[in-house]
């Protein structure tokens, strides 16, 4: 009811209490002597009319009062029929809802527990009514309701809650809204709720955040779900001042396994180590796996200071380093793994989330560079070196366009002393750092994906400087090294038979030098191509023999003719005893297998002396000849008659 309808009742009132007094007052008048005698003029019939007189008012007042009774009687009446229908609508609206519908008095007692709501519980309405949750559900979570509905009551607002119910469906997770009940004045008078089950929606959340946060292979965090953990031990560091660490972990030619036993083997081996990793940290520790054999193991909170921190990080990282060197029982074999492990620590001033992965994976690059299965901690000196690698990087890209690049070369002579050739070595003249060694600048040039460009301007120029030797009469045998990544493109084979062509120089001139690394990977197609090679009369000659994964094999496959003993066998010769043993049977394997034995980085004539004596073909080094720009040396060699 409005104040309109309140104040058009008032007045409804008053106009009957007026109209009721008017009556009245007419009727007095009627009957009154007076009157009477105006209209009868017999004074008999006053008398006569005198005596009815007090009797017709009260039966006239009592008529009109027995009518406003009826009529009040029969309002109330419609209000109690309009109340019942009402009722029995409401009852009928929420019978047909799936929702849970009820509704309690000030004591907690049902005075609505709608359809659903029975069939939730399993008990039907007419049990549950009037009586409170005590008697509808097992005491906790009867008290749990109960304290809602003290919250509702008290503060008088609607709340929208979730609720966790054990009901006919079993354990039901229900969306609820639930109020204060109000009379028509306002007064809260009990409570009212709606319940709607939404059991199957969250476990499709739940599901859905399970797929969206975890890797499905190991159901380890993914990166999604570390970069929020992250992000929270970051703060909290910060805020605590407390030390973290963040361990990257990397499987050590996990490719190999993949390649070798299937990916299937590949996936146990992935789910094996994520379970080892697991096993051995704190519960509040995250192991997250971020990519095909990489995983991160976060932990924070290990120490008040940096140093303490450190030592734990690399107490544990051994740890995991031994765990996942063990041996892997898979299903149809064993195997065994290693794993490399780049570390960093938390919180840095001014480090954020991106900077911790990157000094981690800095760390690891050190450590899988090291020779893997091993741990390092990252620390400037590393970041400043990675940061110089990146200028370098950033200059090389416009080296060759601007002409930095020069060939070198460095003769190589016979046991009688005879001049064969040089072999080709790169040179960066670097506006401003000078010239840079190729030590230093091919490996960037290998993983900025430039070799294939540079590598082919060498080829160039070497097969030109061959050809003009050639045209002068004087043939120049050159050698020249060629990456593995080089040799790997698609086009290489296709490149050097156009340079050949283009130069004219005479291919049996030319010796490839490459390394056992080429072999690692794609093994017969390399072979192939060094065969299409070896096929137009090019040589080719084993570089750094010694230092790589040579498998011993392979020499007998490959279409080599030579053979070089690296630098680094010869250099403590013939002082050390074990070099002196390994380069005599180098030279004896490789001459066993009819090939050229080159040694370089002669430098002393012992050096010299002790070669010469095992029989060694071919000598190069800085004790005969240092490298100088080709130019200088063709002048040299010109000059010198050939
Ligand atoms: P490498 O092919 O083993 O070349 C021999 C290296 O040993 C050259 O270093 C040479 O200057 C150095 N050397 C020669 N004799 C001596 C000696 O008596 N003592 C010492 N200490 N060193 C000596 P360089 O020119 O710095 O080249 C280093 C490496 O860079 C080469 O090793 C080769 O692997 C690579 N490289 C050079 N030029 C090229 C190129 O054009 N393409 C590719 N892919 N790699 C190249
Ligand atoms: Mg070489
Ligand atoms: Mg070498």
């Amino acid at each position: 009811m409005d104040r309109t309808d309140l104040q058009a009742s008032k007045w409804q009132a008053v106009s009957r209490v007026v109209l009721g007094y008017a009556v009245f007052a007419a009727l007095w008048i009627l009957l009154s002597d007076e009157a009477i005698l105006l209209f009868t003029q017999d004074a008999q019939r006053i008398v006569q009319i005198s005596q009815y007189k007090g009797w017709a008012f009260v039966a006239i007042t009592s008529a009109l009062l027995a009518v406003l009774m009826e009529r009040q009687w029969r309002r109330h009446n419609a209000a109690v029929t309009q109340q019942l229908e009402a009722s029995a609508l409401l009852h009928y609206i929420a019978d047909s809802s799936e929702d849970a519908i009820f509704a309690k008095d000030l004591e907690g007692r049902y005075l609505l527990f709608n359809r659903a709501a029975a069939g939730f519980v399993g008990k039907p309405a007419e049990q549950v009514i009037g009586r409170d949750d005590g008697a509808v559900f097992p005491p906790e979570q009867a008290q749990m309701l109960r304290d809602t509905n003290r919250r509702i009551l008290e503060h008088g607002e609607i709340e929208k809650l979730e609720e966790v119910i054990q009901t006919t469906r079993g354990t039901t997770t229900f969306a609820v809204t639930k109020g204060p009940l109000r009379d028509p004045q306002g007064r809260i008078i009990g409570t009212f709720g709606i319940s709607r089950d939404v059991t199957e929606a969250r476990r499709a959340e739940a599901a859905i955040a399970e797929l969206a946060y975890h890797d499905q292979l190991t159901g380890l965090p993914n990166r999604f779900l570390l970069e929020d953990r992250l992000h929270q031990a970051l703060a909290s560091a910060t805020r605590s001042g407390r030390y973290g660490a963040m361990l990257y972990v990397d499987l050590d030619h996990f490719k190999r396994i993949n390649d070798s036993y299937g990916h299937g083997a590949g996936d146990e081996v992935i789910r094996e180590a994520a379970r080892r990793l697991s096993s051995h940290v704190r519960q509040g520790d995250t192991v997250a796996r971020i990519g095909g054999d990489e995983f991160i193991v976060l932990l924070p909170d290990l120490a008040p200071t940096e140093a303490g921190a450190g030592a734990l990080a690399l107490t544990l990282g051994h740890k995991l380093r031994e765990l996942l060197g063990a041996p892997m029982q898979l299903s149809a074999l064993q195997c065994t793994t290693s794993a490399s492990f780049g570390i960093t620590l938390f919180p840095r001033a001014g480090n954020g989330q991106a900077d911790l992965l990157r000094e981690a994976d800095i760390a690891l690059y050190r450590a899988k560079d090291g020779g893997r299965n091993a741990l390092t901690l990252f620390s400037q000196d590393m970041q400043n070196h990675i940061t110089e690698r990146f200028a370098l990087e950033q200059d090389l890209r416009g080296a060759l366009a601007a002409g930095q690049l020069q060939l070198w070369l460095q003769a190589k002579h016979d046991r009688q002393g005879r001049g064969c050739g040089a072999e080709a070595l790169l040179r960066w003249q670097h506006p401003t750092r000078g010239l840079v060694s190729p030590a230093l600048f091919i490996p960037i040039a290998e993983e900025a994906g430039l070799i294939a460009d540079i590598g082919h301007w060498v080829m160039r120029e070497a097969c030109e400087l061959m050809a003009r030797e050639q045209a002068a009469g004087r043939s120049l045998a050159l050698a020249v090294n060629v990456s593995p990544r080089q040799f790997q493109q698609g086009e290489f084979v296709q490149r050097v038979k156009r340079v050949l062509q283009d130069t004219g120089a005479d291919p049996r001139l030319l010796t490839l030098e490459i390394t056992e690394g080429l072999l690692l990977e794609h093994t017969e197609l390399m072979l192939q191509r060094m065969e299409a090679l070896a096929a137009l009369g090019l040589r080719f000659s084993l570089d750094d023999f010694g230092t790589g994964y040579s498998s011993l094999a392979y020499l007998k496959r490959l279409p080599l003719q030579e053979l070089k003993i690296d630098r680094s066998f010869v250099r403590d010769l013939p002082a050390d005893g074990n070099d002196c043993a390994l380069v005599t049977a180098m030279t004896s394997l490789a001459h066993h297998l009819g090939f050229t034995v080159v040694a370089e980085g002669i430098e002393t004539p012992a050096q010299q002396a002790f070669l010469s004596q095992l029989g060694c073909d071919v000598f190069q080094g800085y004790l005969h000849h240092q490298p100088e720009p080709a130019a200088a040396w063709l002048a040299r060699r010109a000059a010198a008659g050939g």
